[in-house]
Parts: structure tokens; C-alpha cells; sequence
């Protein structure tokens, strides 16, 4: 889902949510010949109404952020939290969460429809947002949105959420709703916003054991992150036989991130990309988060081509390098990150760390799963 129009916005100029994020995706795919296939279409998006809004927001919070549009901060907005430094007025703001959540509800119309198998939108997975209110560069929560229409389809959902941030807002919204499979893979709430998601946070009534959290702990690497997605993710949502999968897909978990703590490259992010595509269900990729910009661009733009199975070679990397090179946002010559890896004492208590995680999980969730 592309559109040059994100490019009218900007949340501020020292604001680390980038609006370029989803062209600079866009063009490194054209460049490198990632969108030239005849099974990829490139889709523009419109701006959803608000009626179909308003399934996950209330309507005085979205006739806030209207009012917000001309880029005049009113008093009355910071009842919502609009209006902060993390979610300031911005000229547009309406407009642009429109036009995401437009991008967002369109991909998971053509999967519903049987359009498309995958379906990725840069400029979305806004996790953060609440029901009424905005929070962590998030206002409108497009995931959310995306998941009542699918509720009342009768859909079951599995929702998987690699962003560095533990996915709070939909946690708080579905955590007693058995119809969505919710699993978080994050930086530990010890050490990053929002300081929640921990794994014994694991759903309540009929959501009961459908909540499930995975912290990870600062420095964890792509080898103890695969390990982790493997032992955990792979299962449930193999029991859990859901109708589509979300992926939101926050390049913020990579080392290169200026907001976070973990060690991965987009190696292990990618190839956790490839196995929610193997999982062979409607797949819908949700950006998230990311404020690297050049990281971003090379993360998401691998994890297309692992997606479609056209990763460029290796022998090809030469080649590919020359036509970055032209491209003053990317400087490095290859998709692929520099592997990294924890070591020594660190290592030991990341992996001692985790293991307790994924065994509390084994102990107590995968049973109610028939696990
Ligand atoms: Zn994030």
C-alpha cells in the first residue's frame, strides 16, 4: 500500500516518527526491481471514513483529531492526549491518520476478498492508540480497527507484534476477547515504554490464555529472538488455526534504532517475517514503529523480497551497492545488516533471562491451547 501523499505530513521536524518512511520503502523497492513481478501490484490507498473509524474509536476522540486538522492545538485536545510531545498537532493530522488506516482496512478487504495472499503497509500498525485517546506517536489504531471489522465477520485473528514496543493498545482492548490470538515479542517493559507486557499478562474471561507477552531482555540478539519466536509463536498459531495473520513489523527492535535496546539486524527480523508468511494464512504487514530511517528502508524493503521470494544474491550485492549508491538515504551497499551476536556474561543472562519467559509461557498457556 503506497501513497505519495504521507509525504504532505509531518508530525515536526525533531519529531522521531518519520512520514517519509513509507516512500523511502517505495523507492529502494523500485530501485532494486522488488516491485516488477506480476503477482505485486502497488496500490494506492484512500482515506477511511470515519463511520468505519469509529468501529475502535469513539466519536468525540475522532472529532477531536478533526479539529485538530488545521494545526491549531486547543485546550480541550489534551483530554485525549493530543497535543503532547510524543503526539503533537500536527497541520493535516486527521487527514494523515486517515489515509494510514485507509491503507491499513483496504489490504484486509483484498485478503478478505482473496486478492492478494500478503499485503504490507508501511505507514501502519499504530499500536499505541487507545480507544480515546493518542499516545506513543500513535493516534488512530488502524490495527484496531482492522480487527472489529474482522470480529464481526466472525474472523479469528492472530496478532503478532515484533515492534520493539510492547503492543499496549491492543492488549488493553482485546485482552478478554478469545477471537484474537494476541502475541508481543518487545523490550522488556523493565527497560522501554510503555513499561507493561510482561508474561504474566495473559488475557482474562474469555480471552483467558489468549494474551500472550515475550520481553525481551536489552542486547538480545537475532539468534535468541528466533529461538524465542520459534518456541512460541510458531505453536500457537499453529493451534490456534486463525482465518488471518497481523504482523506489525516496527524496525524499532533492530540495533540501529535510536529509541531502543536490542541487538537484532534484520536478518533474524526478516526471517521472523518469512515464517508469518509460512504460517500460509491472509498475511497483513503493518509497519509499526522504526525511527532509523535508512535502517527502516533496508529492513522492510529485505523483508519484501523474502516475502516474494525474489531476496536479491548475494554474487548481485556489487551491483545492488551501485544503485544505493545513488540514493543519498541509503549508503550501505547491501540489504543485509552486519551480523551481531551478544557474548559473554551478557549472553548468558539474556538467554537466562528468556528461557524463564518461554518456560512460564510452556507451563501456562500452551496447555489451554492443547499444547
Ligand atoms: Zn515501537
Amino acid at each position: 500500500m503506497y501513497s505519495p501523499r504521507f509525504d504532505d505530513y509531518e508530525l515536526g521536524p525533531h519529531h522521531p516518527f518519520k512520514s517519509a518512511r513509507s516512500r523511502v520503502v517505495y523507492d529502494l523497492c523500485r530501485k532494486l526491481g522488488l516491485l516488477d513481478h506480476p503477482w505485486i501490484r502497488v496500490v494506492e490507498p484512500t482515506a477511511l471514513d470515519a463511520d468505519t473509524m469509529a468501529l475502535f474509536h469513539d466519536r468525540d476522540y475522532l472529532e477531536a483529531l478533526r479539529e485538530a486538522n488545521d494545526g491549531v492545538f486547543r485546550d480541550p485536545m489534551i483530554l485525549f492526549n493530543i497535543g503532547t510531545g510524543d503526539c503533537p498537532v500536527f497541520k493535516g493530522i486527521y487527514d494523515y491518520c486517515a489515509l494510514a488506516a485507509g491503507a491499513s482496512h483496504k489490504a484486509m478487504r483484498m485478503l478478505l476478498d482473496g486478492e492478494v495472499e500478503i499485503a504490507f503497509s508501511p505507514t501502519g500498525g499504530f499500536h499505541h492508540a487507545g480507544r480515546r485517546h493518542a499516545e506513543g506517536f500513535c493516534y488512530v489504531n488502524d490495527i484496531g480497527i482492522v480487527i472489529e471489522e474482522l470480529l464481526a465477520e466472525d474472523r479469528r485473528i492472530a496478532y503478532i507484534d515484533i515492534d520493539a514496543h510492547h503492543g499496549n493498545g491492543i492488549q488493553n482492548e482485546y485482552y478478554s476477547n478469545g477471537r484474537v490470538l494476541k502475541i508481543s515479542l518487545h523490550e522488556s517493559g523493565e527497560t522501554l515504554y510503555p513499561w507493561g507486557g510482561f508474561e504474566t499478562e495473559t488475557g482474562s474471561g474469555d480471552g483467558a490464555m489468549c494474551n500472550v507477552n515475550v520481553p525481551l531482555p536489552a542486547g538480545t540478539d537475532d539468534e535468541i529472538f528466533i529461538r524465542a519466536f520459534d518456541e512460541i509463536v510458531l505453536p500457537l498459531v499453529g493451534a490456534y488455526e486463525p482465518d488471518i495473520v497481523i504482523g506489525i513489523v516496527g524496525t524499532d527492535c533492530l540495533a540501529a534504532d535510536p529509541l531502543t535496546h536490542l541487538n537484532l539486524t534484520n536478518n533474524g527480523f526478516s526471517a521472523a517475517v518469512r515464517r508469518m508468511r509460512d504460517f500460509g494464512r491472509p498475511l497483513l504487514l503493518l509497519g509499526g514503529g522504526g525511527y532509523n530511517l535508512e535502517s527502516l528502508a533496508r529492513a522492510w524493503t529485505l523483508a519484501w523480497a523474502v516475502l516474494n521470494d525474489i531476496e536479491p544474491q548475494d554474487k548481485h550485492v556489487g551491483t545492488i551497492g551501485g544503485v544505493l549508491l545513488g540514493n543519498q538515504e541509503i549508503v550501505d551497499g547491501s540489504l543485509r545488516d552486519m551480523r551481531r551476536f551478544a557474548s559473554g556474561p551478557e549472553r548468558d543472562v539474556i538467554e537466562e533471562k528468556i528461557e524463564r519467559v518461554t518456560g512460564f509461557i510452556k507451563k501456562t498457556v500452551f496447555p489451554a491451547h492443547g499444547l
